[in-house]
């Protein structure tokens, strides 16, 4: 039998942790992951591009787990009332070849890149930081501004969005938490929200070459979190910013970003530094604080793979709602799959299927 966690699920382990909790300990997996980045088999993903969207397939192991997410990201999807960006992903154990985890991972990829882009920013934004803006209030905006309050003590958040509604969504969203130590600020324009921030997040949806930050909007010590830019010809940041002399580019896997993030519009000759050396420790996130920090994120299959197992462990502790599904025939006669689908081979005992009780999401 199979673990599953579905998006009620989800939303029940996030009650018993707390999202910024659960956020901050993900970060926390994912940067022992990124230390021992050569215990992992790497490639970019998989892209089927069309002309709306993309659909990708991210996988990775090491020697004893392998996972892949199922991802897409369709920008109009929300003219018609879906989502831009949906997943669902495996863990699997390499020894077998078993699937052990089925999970939804629309809730978990927003986590995850909130958790990486907060523990990218620890090291690379100025240690003083308490202002950031939030250009782009869709989907992903409250799991990033959650986990900077929590992880970089952000206390002031600026709002914009070309959407109106997407602000007042995010502004009802942030309200509710009741998060006394935030100060929020509707913006009128991306210029105006990133004026004196220490931080820009930049989380937009357009299947385009977009100039969502452009260069005078950019100040020395800024660090800029570009997140929505993840497809080749879909980008946020105007290539002067990229090029300024005092810029400094992190990215999650070389590889892959030179295909689809902020850094596919500069030549391969212009370097970048890639996360796992931050981490480690042997390259530096910042060297003055002037510099401008640059985290150009566009999603990486070793950020899911730690979000995986994190959950596989999570659900397991928490036994109580654990649900399983009979993904993997389960045959007492391991050759008698023919027997399995007939019914003339004994089902394995352990074939039992769980159900899951639902409760209320807590944020906090
Ligand atoms: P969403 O559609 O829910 O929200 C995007 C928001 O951007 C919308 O509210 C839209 O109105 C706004 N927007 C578009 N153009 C804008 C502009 N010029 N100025 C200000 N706002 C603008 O999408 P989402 O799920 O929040 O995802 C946002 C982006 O992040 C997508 O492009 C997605 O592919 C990307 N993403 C990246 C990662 C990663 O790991 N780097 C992970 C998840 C999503």
């Amino acid at each position: 039998m199979v673990d599953y966690v579905g998006t009620t699920r989800i939303a029940e382990l996030l009650a018993h942790v707390g999202t910024a909790s659960f956020m901050e300990a993900l970060a926390g997996e994912i940067e022992v992951d990124f230390c021992r980045w050569h215990d992992f088999d790497k490639s970019p993903r998989h892209a089927a591009h069309s002309s709306v969207g993309v659909i990708e397939l991210m996988p990775i192991s090491d020697s004893k787990l392998y996972t892949f997410k199922y991802v897409n990201g369709h920008p109009k999807n929300t003219h018609d009332g879906l989502l831009t960006v949906t997943a669902f992903g495996i863990l699997a154990d390499v020894a077998t070849g078993y699937p052990l985890l089925l999970s939804e991972m629309t809730y978990i990829t927003a986590l995850r890149t909130a958790a990486i882009s907060a523990l990218a920013a620890q090291k690379m934004a100025r240690s003083n930081s308490r202002v950031m803006a939030m250009i782009g209030n869709g989907a992903q905006s409250e799991f990033q501004i959650l986990a900077f309050h929590r992880m970089l003590r952000i206390r002031e958040v600026r709002l914009f969005d070309t959407d109106k509604a997407a602000t007042e969504k995010l502004l009802r969203n942030l309200s509710a938490l009741k998060i006394p130590d935030l100060k929020i600020i509707c913006s009128k324009s991306t210029a105006e929200a990133a004026r004196g921030a220490d931080i820009v997040t930049t989380v937009t949806a357009d299947k385009r070459n977009a100039l969502i930050l452009t260069p005078e909007m950019v100040e020395p010590g800024m660090h800029l979190n570009a997140v929505g830019g993840d497809c080749p010809g879909k980008t946020e940041l105007h290539i002067d910013i990229l090029r300024r002399s005092d810029a400094r580019i992190v990215v999650e896997y070389e590889p892959q970003a030179r295909i689809e993030g902020e850094i596919q519009q500069l030549k391969t000759t212009e370097l970048v530094i890639e996360l796992t050396d931050v981490l480690c420790g042997t390259k530096a996130g910042r060297t003055s604080d002037h510099e401008v920090t640059i985290f150009d994120s566009v999603g990486f299959a070793l950020n899911d793979f730690s979000a995986l197992r994190y959950v596989y462990k999570l659900n397991r502790e928490q036994s109580a709602g654990r649900a399983l599904i009979d993904l993997v025939p389960l045959l007492n006669d391991p050759k008698n799959l023919w027997g399995g689908l007939t019914g003339t081979e004994k089902p394995h005992p352990a074939a039992l299927v769980g159900k899951v009780p639902t409760k209320p999401i807590a944020l906090v």
